[in-house]
């Protein structure tokens, strides 16, 4: 699923053309292709709609500059206007020296009470003192649940009695801290299937007697569109003060956290990442973002593009290509990391390539090896290399007579190609062939 939309995606933004600028119709084209790209990620309907306004204002006459061409320089854009609208950078809870009440809230199956149990490992491992408390009078075995877990977890719970008013399980939570000095007070809450007024009323009578320091709601990744709704209510009734999305490890795409987000304004604390205990995770919004887009890792592709320098790449004329030129490019090619693994950052190349697959990184360190053994005059003009010479760079770059032919015929196709490219108008405009 993430393959073919990153798939898609990129056939539109090529299709968006080769400006210096981004023109008003070829914003408008690829917008509503990212429209669908997040309606297809499960994002509400409404949040992309408002997103995919937002980027086209900052797109429209953006400049195509540097090494990104148009279709990528969208994509750039809207990467990072995702990773904005998710929160930026990744955030946590605020935490005092003490007296920090966390009240789980959230529907029934969500994960409340998973995720109790996932905190107080995460933060009785941070040296903090955690106590659990069990307030899920609604769903028969929530009590016992994180009876369980909380054992697993080695922090004490205390488990509300049927029929327990919320001044009383407050009052038994105050003796509890008399005698079992505990910092952070975790309390899982009762969840329904759907949300509901006597629910919420519930939910806010016990609110307002723990007086919690913060709020979580917790989110399934896999409710999708339902995301907004249960955000947007749990948030009017009982003031979130931050949020958890589960099951991330689902093939759920993350439009539930972007919705949820972008509804409450609250920081997305973590990401729940499997059933388990240990699977509680920091909350990345590039990461996220990167999901919805469903373009596994064009990103990380850009970026190291970016970083290459890849004016240094550029040969002016196609005849003009010597071994310089070629030892330049070769460099600035393996600073991008391994050859397969930049490979398989393409969408789709993953599964094109063969398993095991890998380009020969050892040949490379050879034709550089071999290329740096010549004088400088050499390398721009390879002619000049004779028997004599051959046998020099040989002798010092550490191989045959027979691997220095080899280089010089593979530079003299090389310098062929690229004329026969110029002559075509080369590949896309840009590069060698393209001036
Ligand atoms: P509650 O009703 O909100 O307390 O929900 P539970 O904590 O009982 O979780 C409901 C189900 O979701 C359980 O089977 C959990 O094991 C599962 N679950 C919770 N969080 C995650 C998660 O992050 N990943 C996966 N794969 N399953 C989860």
């Amino acid at each position: 699923m993430f393959e073919s939309l990153g798939n898609k995606l990129q056939d539109i933004l090529d299709r968006v053309g080769k400006e210096r600028q981004l023109t008003e119709p070829q914003v408008k084209a690829a917008m509503r292709e990212i429209r669908m790209a997040l309606l297809e990620a499960d994002v509400n309907f409404g949040v992309a709609k408002e997103f995919v306004a937002k980027v086209s204002e900052k797109a429209v006459g953006q400049d195509v500059s540097g090494s990104l061409n148009s279709g990528q320089t969208v994509v750039k854009l809207v990467h990072d206007e995702l990773i904005q609208t998710l929160g930026g950078k990744s955030m946590q809870p605020e935490l005092k020296a003490e007296g920090n009440v966390w009240f789980m809230v959230g529907l029934q199956g969500a994960g409340k009470t998973t995720s109790t149990g996932k905190l107080a490992a995460y933060y009785k491992a941070k040296g903090r003192r955690v106590l659990l408390v069990a307030a899920d009078t609604q769903r028969p075995a929530a009590r016992d649940q994180l009876e369980v877990l909380s054992k697993q977890v080695g922090v004490p719970v205390l488990k509300v009695a049927d029929g327990e008013t919320p001044a009383e399980t407050r009052r038994r939570v105050d003796e509890h801290l008399k005698t079992d000095f505990r910092d952070l007070v975790i309390v899982d809450t009762a969840g329904r299937l759907q949300i509901d007024e006597a629910l919420m009323d519930q939910l806010a009578d016990l609110q307002t007697a723990m007086q919690p320091t913060e709020t979580l709601l917790v989110v399934d990744a896999m409710t999708g569109q339902e995301a907004l709704n249960v955000a947007q209510t749990f948030d009017e009734r009982v003031q979130v003060s931050g949020l958890i999305i589960t099951k991330m490890d689902g093939d759920a795409r993350g439009g539930a956290a972007l919705s949820a987000r972008s509804v409450t304004g609250k920081p997305i604390y973590f990401a729940g990442t499997s059933e388990k205990l240990s699977g509680l995770d920091a909350f990345h919004p590039d990461r996220v973002a990167g999901r919805i887009l469903g373009m596994g890792d064009v990103l990380g592709l850009i970026e190291r593009v970016e970083m290459a320098d890849l004016k240094a790449m550029e040969v002016k004329k196609p005849g003009d290509f010597d071994l310089e030129d070629l030892l330049t490019q070769l460099r600035q090619i393996r600073k991008m990391g391994p050859l397969g693994d930049l490979l398989k950052l393409i969408p789709g190349m993953s599964k094109a390539l063969p398993e095991g697959f890998n380009v020969d990184e050892k040949q490379i360190q050879r034709i550089d090896a071999m290329i740096s053994s010549m004088t400088l005059k050499e390398r721009r003009n390879p002619k000049v290399i004779d028997g004599r010479r051959r046998k020099r760079i040989a002798a010092g770059s550490g191989h045959s007579v027979q691997d220095i032919n080899k280089l010089l015929k593979m530079h003299e196709q090389m310098k062929d190609m690229m004329k026969m490219l110029g002559r075509m108008g080369g590949p896309g405009g840009k590069g060698p062939g393209g001036k």
